[in-house]
């Protein structure tokens, strides 16, 4: 469905984007996840004909970004990262108003825009301004506003970007909806805990090179990182660890008073290793369990932490 390929991109002396590539398939979340100017925004403008890559190509669906940008803007709905929205207006007028650059019949159009504010959740609210709504109402109505000429593939630039934690789940529901309608999803963001919960796969994008995609149990193989499991026994002194060992060669002495294990699946190893550790008498004091996760993956690909 998008496929983009070696784009690069500078602003002066700045390198945006250098030598992207990736493939999106029909009916993918796709997540961009990177930190602050990683070059997320930068790819988003490119896919949505706004800015004009330097090098490299951008399709979708098979239309040509730079060539056929008047069939693109058809097939792509853009949720923006800055809320734009009119604030003494009401919802319904807002979304009207962004509708209207489609050129559809005004009934035709009216019917989209109740459909599209059912589908974000907000028909009892529509007749109500915009200035009453909260952070995740109005991307809510970004959302319905981006959608009306029923696009195949939504761009969004961190959307949940100044909405509190509670209406987050509302918006992370609208997009699964919308996924579950057929919409192929690219999805920018700077919080790991949403690229793992909403997208098929994810880019991991840093100063404007992708430095690995895949699913997370891909990520995880790509960066080598591992689920963490440490142990303290009570009396480690007198535990014969060996014997341990021969089942679980990885198992290491971990300091003074503890074990530790880097195992690829916690949730299969832990109950054996717990049972054996008892069988031979070892009395554990205390568990602790540390899974992989995409912030160990960048930590691990970038040698920094994702959020600074
Ligand atoms: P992100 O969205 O991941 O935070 P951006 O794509 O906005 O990152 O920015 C990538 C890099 O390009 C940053 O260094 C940013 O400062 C720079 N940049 C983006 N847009 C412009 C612009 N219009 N002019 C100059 N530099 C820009
Ligand atoms: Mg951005």
């Amino acid at each position: 469905m998008i496929n983009v390929s070696n784009v690069s991109k500078s602003f002066g002396d700045i390198q945006a984007l250098q030598q992207v590539s990736f493939e999106i398939k029909e009916g993918e979340i796709y997540g961009l996840l990177g930190p602050n100017g990683a070059g997320k925004s930068t790819t988003i403008n490119i896919l949505n004909t706004l800015l004009k890559p330097d090098e490299g190509e951008v399709y979708i669906n098979g239309l040509n970004v730079q060539t056929q940008k008047e069939g693109c803007k058809m097939l792509i709905g853009v949720v923006p990262q800055e809320i734009a929205l009119y604030s003494e207006l009401s919802a319904f007028e807002n979304v009207m108003f962004w509708g209207g650059l489609y050129n559809l019949p005004k009934a035709a159009l009216k019917e989209k825009a109740l459909k599209a504010l059912e589908l974000v959740g907000l028909s009892d609210r529509k007749n109500d301004r915009i200035k009453t709504y909260s952070g995740g109402m109005k991307r809510r109505i970004n959302i319905a506003s981006s959608i009306l000429h029923d696009p195949k593939v939504i761009l969004m630039d961190e959307p949940t970007v100044g909405v509190d934690p509670q209406s987050r789940n509302h918006v992370f529901e609208v997009i699964e909806n919308l996924n579950k309608e057929g919409k192929t999803i690219i999805y920018t963001t700077h919080y790991m805990e949403e690229a793992e919960r909403l997208c098929d796969r994810i880019a991991i994008i840093d100063l404007g090179q992708i430095i690995a995609q895949g699913d997370l149990k891909e990520l995880k193989e790509i960066s080598k990182v591992k689920d963490i499991l440490t142990l303290q026994l009570a009396n480690l002194d007198s535990f014969n660890m060996e014997t341990v060992k021969n089942k679980f060669p990885d198992l290491q002495q971990n300091g003074n008073n503890s074990l530790l294990i880097e195992c690829n699946d916690l949730n299969k190893e832990v109950s054996g290793l717990i049972k054996l550790i008892q069988e031979h008498k070892g009395e554990i004091e205390s568990i602790e369990t540390h899974k992989a996760n995409l912030e160990s993956v960048f930590l691990k690909l970038t040698g920094k932490q994702l959020r600074d």
